[in-house]
């Protein structure tokens, strides 16, 4: 099965070895710095993704009933060796991603968590006995794996999105099938190669390297069973569909477009800090990004002169010289972001800091546009009606409270906001009033610690199950429940009545 491997083409991993597969068809991997292409990414054909899948499925049986202490002691082991080497992934981030060096590190750090929480999974599948339920009758619980899962990442966070899923799947007792971005495809090899060096048998954690083509076998092939996904919402609405539509347990994660709201009380100074970092913090390529501010009552004006103030402070530049903010991803998504930058101008926004105009610390041809503020944002113009995913900010104004609770529960996201206020009543109300899945009161990016579960409402999560925390548990084990009866000869004896306990 394993050929010759091209070291300027990114393959897949399987069977603890690289495998080259033979699909002909291959992807630019680009250094969004210098606009160069540094590699290419195999795009694997339906062979190359069933061999990768089939590999995943004979492991299966032998690691599922791997004990308990074999597998969190493989899984600890893991966490010692990315805890000594993270920086190696973080810099592997920020060459095919772009995010600043400490922000690739941050990223890997939020994944390390779970893989930590991953560890106390002989704790989290303890299941419930119950002694004599009925006389001589015991009944256990007992939660088991399911068999492959595949995990489907997006660009953005190469790295910390897979890590939501697979250290939980991987510890429950799944075998993997992880298809990165073609976009940043190496930080999955990466983590592979530090699994085989973990002691992970072969076969329990694979990559398949592709587009559409590898995502539909995973998504369609008999031996998988659960499929988590994050990306754009309408991909999310595709997987969620085929992959319900052929029996397998789907989490889809979605687009988003996250709100702050901030009330006349808030501490401006505070509220415009955490504004810029997380609307400017790796180049608004993160999916709990605020996009839209919403300033309530005669804040805005004073508001806005602070978040410029710090937004034209910022340095935009190559991620590994110590910048603020790195470039976008690709020449065709910085495109993508200035044209909605054109149209918020021609639909008679206001244009406060334009990015457009920025002077990046970088090569010519890195894919940059610098941290870009909007004001006087209407709610039909296209910068706040679509997810533009870039630096770009948006202020949208009202006079109060109930009209900002309107205009987030109005949207079809409802992955994050955040509320900036002193008044701990108003917190409280939001908090109960806001259709909304992660909530941040003075918080900007209110992304959950590992024990707590992730995920947004409405188009921002299709599916019943949230990412890692309990839900993430659950997501990859189904319960079984065992009722038991150790009865002598002389207690048998025909019945055909419905078992009552008594
Ligand atoms: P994307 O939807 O383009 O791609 C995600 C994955 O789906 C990739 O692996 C890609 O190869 C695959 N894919 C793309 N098109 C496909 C198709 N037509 N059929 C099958 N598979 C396809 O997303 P992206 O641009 O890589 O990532 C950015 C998006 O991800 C944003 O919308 C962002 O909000 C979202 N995101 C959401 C979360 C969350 O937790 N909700 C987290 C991170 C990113």
């Amino acid at each position: 099965m394993h050929t010759t491997t091209n070291p300027q083409r990114i393959g897949h991993w399987v069977d603890n070895q690289p495998f080259a597969g033979t699909s002909e068809r291959a992807a630019p991997v680009t250094d969004p710095a210098t606009g160069a292409v540094t590699r290419e990414v195999a795009l694997a054909h339906e062979g190359d993704a069933r061999a990768v899948i089939e590999a995943a499925a004979a492991a299966f049986p032998a690691w599922r009933d791997t004990s308990l202490a074999k597998r969190t002691a493989i899984v600890f082991r893991f966490r010692e060796l990315l805890n000594a080497r993270k920086e190696e992934l973080a810099a592997i981030i920020t060459a095919e991603h772009g995010k600043v060096l400490s922000d690739a590190l941050g990223e890997v750090t939020r994944g390390q968590e779970v893989v930590e929480f991953a560890c106390g999974m002989p704790h989290l599948l303890k299941g419930a006995f119950s002694e004599n339920v009925s006389t001589g009758v015991d009944v256990h619980s007992v939660r088991r794996p399911l068999g492959v899962v595949g995990i489907i990442a997006p660009f953005n966070f190469p790295a910390m999105v897979p890590m939501w899923f697979f250290p939980l799947a991987v510890a429950a007792g799944n075998t993997v099938v992880l298809k990165p971005s073609e976009k940043a495809p190496s930080a999955a090899l990466w983590l592979a190669e530090l699994w085989a060096e973990a002691g992970l048998p072969a076969g329990v954690f694979n990559v398949l390297q592709g587009d559409k083509v590898a995502v539909d076998e995973v998504l369609t092939h008999k031996t998988v069973k659960a499929v988590s996904f994050v990306g754009s919402t309408p991909v999310a609405q595709y997987v969620y569909a085929t992959a319900t539509a052929h029996g397998k347990r789907v989490q889809a994660l979605g687009g988003a477009k996250n709100h702050a709201v901030v009330l006349p009380d808030a501490d401006l100074d505070t509220a415009a800090d955490a504004l810029v970092g997380a609307g400017f913090g790796s180049a608004g390529e993160r999916c709990m990004a605020i996009s839209a501010v919403v300033a309530v009552g005669d804040v805005a004006d004073d508001l806005v002169g602070r978040i410029a103030e710090r937004a034209r402070a910022l340095r935009t530049g190559d991620g590994t010289r110590g910048c603020d903010m790195g470039p976008l991803v690709t020449a065709a998504h910085r495109d993508r972001v200035a044209g909605y930058v054109d149209r918020a101008e021609a639909e008679g926004a206001t244009l406060v800091v334009d990015g457009r105009e920025v002077t990046a610390d970088g090569a010519p041809d890195g894919f940059w546009l610098g941290p870009t503020l909007v004001d006087h944002v209407t709610t039909d113009m296209s910068c706040y009606t679509d997810e533009i995913f870039g630096p770009v900010l948006s202020v949208l104004r009202v006079d109060t409270y109930d009209e900002a609770l309107d205009l987030v529960n109005a949207n079809p996201f409802g992955n994050g906001t955040a509320l900036f206020t002193n008044d701990g009543g108003a917190a409280r109300r939001f908090n109960n009033e806001v259709e909304v899945g992660m909530v941040g009161i003075n918080v900007p990016i209110p992304v959950p610690t590992a024990y707590y579960s992730f995920g947004g409402w409405k188009n921002s999560l299709f599916g019943d199950s949230h990412a890692h925390g309990t839900e993430g548990v659950h997501f990859f084990t189904r319960g079984k429940v065992v009722t038991t009866r150790w009865r002598t000869p002389a207690e048998g004896g025909v019945d055909l009545g419905f078992p009552q306990n008594v």
